[in-house]
């Protein structure tokens, strides 16, 4: 980026909430909506703010800052997963909290919205460090969550053993096992076989349909991966192993790597894996996260963080498809730029809602007591949100909207009925 767009960048909001609260009221003026529920859309149910003593390994105690935001409950307990960031604050945790109920409502889940996050430096931490801060965490909050309430689950930095230590504390308190409070799991503790790669699986299942009505053939299309964590990994993979695509960029937070021919996913995983990052994987040229945004290739993946894609660099991007893996990668002001330019874009919570929707069969599960294999799973996830892409491409077809103003329109309606039949207005 050059010292002008750098300033450029800074004027522009890239507060998540702010950008989340702008997307509700475009669609709220959209859709005619009662002004009633719309100040009720607007702004979070319910915020919890704790903070955590941790004892740490040198014998100081350290106390971390945590929350839990409930944006909307009306369609079910809230669910939403927990994030361990060294730059968290409690704006992205609100925005990511409303993204969670619009994500719920459109895959049709009996489920409402919710986010946690706790200001922490993970990579700086030991497992020990870990575990006693997410069994603080719960112990802090504990009243608040629970399998009919409000369910946790993994985030950015957070993973199935940390999910583990969370169940147990909660058990613990409760005095009985309660696997039903938290998904995302070690599927020997009532976690749901293809939880793992849910959020990657689900969104190419989205590609797939995307790719069939933008005439694009999967097989030999060419693939930038953003982000190299949960998602990014899983994103690389699969996409080679279910269509054929070839992965032709993959970046982490320290830099990227482009090479026409491909990458192999493993092998760069690998790379990260012994060195820390996917930078300096030999046979491949060193690009910046910027100019993996603006290859020339059929599709980029955003799987990493927020405002990745703003009205900067958004009238620069080539490829014919963005597919948001990660939650608010584009500005509202690139998104207009984007639809203008005829790019397909598949909004974040149609196109991560992999993740969530596996969460909700994992709860599924841990209530029957019947668990199924895998088949199941992704036939079930496959279901689910193809019927979400087509109704949102429908929707984006028949009021000539974008397809992240048509996602809203649908998931906003969904949440708006519930609210008036509960009579909440
Ligand atoms: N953290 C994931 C998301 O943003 C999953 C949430 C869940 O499984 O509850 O969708």
């Amino acid at each position: 980026m050059t010292k002008a767009q750098k300033k450029d960048q800074k004027l522009i909001s890239t507060n998540p909430f702010e950008i989340a609260q702008k997307q509700c009221d475009n669609c709220a003026d959209f859709l005619n909506l009662d002004p009633n529920i719309h100040a009720i859309i607007r702004v979070p149910k319910r915020e919890i703010h704790v903070s955590i003593p941790v004892r740490m390994d040198n014998g100081s105690v350290k106390v971390f800052q945590g929350f839990r935001v409930v944006h909307n409950d009306a369609l079910g307990p809230a669910k939403g997963g927990i994030r361990f960031h060294p730059h968290e604050t409690i704006d992205t945790v609100r925005a990511l909290a409303t993204w969670m109920t619009w994500k719920s409502s459109l895959l049709n889940l009996p489920l409402g919205g919710g986010k946690g996050g706790v200001i922490c430096n993970p990579k700086e931490m030991s497992m020990g460090e870990l575990e006693r801060l997410s069994r603080g965490y719960i112990s802090s909050l504990w009243q608040f969550i629970g399998p009919e309430a409000d369910i946790p689950a993994p985030d950015v930095y957070t993973n199935p053993q940390i999910m583990a230590w969370m169940m147990d504390e909660y058990s613990k308190i409760a005095g009985k096992n309660q696997f039903g409070v938290i998904t995302g799991k070690p599927p020997v503790l009532g976690g749901s076989l293809g939880r793992g790669d849910a959020t990657a699986r689900g969104g190419l299942y989205v590609l797939r349909e995307a790719a069939k009505v933008c005439g694009l053939d999967l097989n030999g299309a060419s693939v930038a991966v953003q982000g190299y964590g949960n998602a990014g990994y899983h994103v690389a993979s699969l996409a080679g192993t279910l269509f054929g695509c070839k992965i032709t960029a993959i970046s982490d937070s320290r830099g990227g790597l482009y090479n026409k021919d491909g990458l192999d996913p493993q092998s760069v995983y690998e790379h990260k894996m012994k060195s820390g990052s996917v930078i300096n994987y030999p046979g491949a040229k060193a690009i910046s996260n910027e100019e993996l945004l603006e290859l020339d290739v059929d599709v980029i993946c955003p799987c990493a963080l927020e405002n990745v894609i703003t009205e900067i660099n958004a009238p620069r991007v080539k490829a014919a498809i963005i597919a948001e893996f990660a939650n608010g990668p584009t500005t509202p002001e690139a998104d207009e730029i984007l639809y203008q330019k005829g790019v397909h874009l598949l909004p974040d919570f149609l196109c991560n809602a992999g993740g969530v929707t596996v969460s909700y069969f994992e709860m599924v599960q841990n209530f029957s007591m019947y668990y199924w294999d895998e088949e199941a799973v992704y036939e079930r996830l496959d279901k689910k949100i193809t019927a979400a892409y087509h109704s949102v491409l429908n929707t984006s077809r028949e009021y000539k909207i974008n397809m992240r103003q048509a996602a809203y329109v649908v998931a906003v309606k969904r949440v708006a009925d519930a609210i008036k039949l509960r009579g909440w207005v």
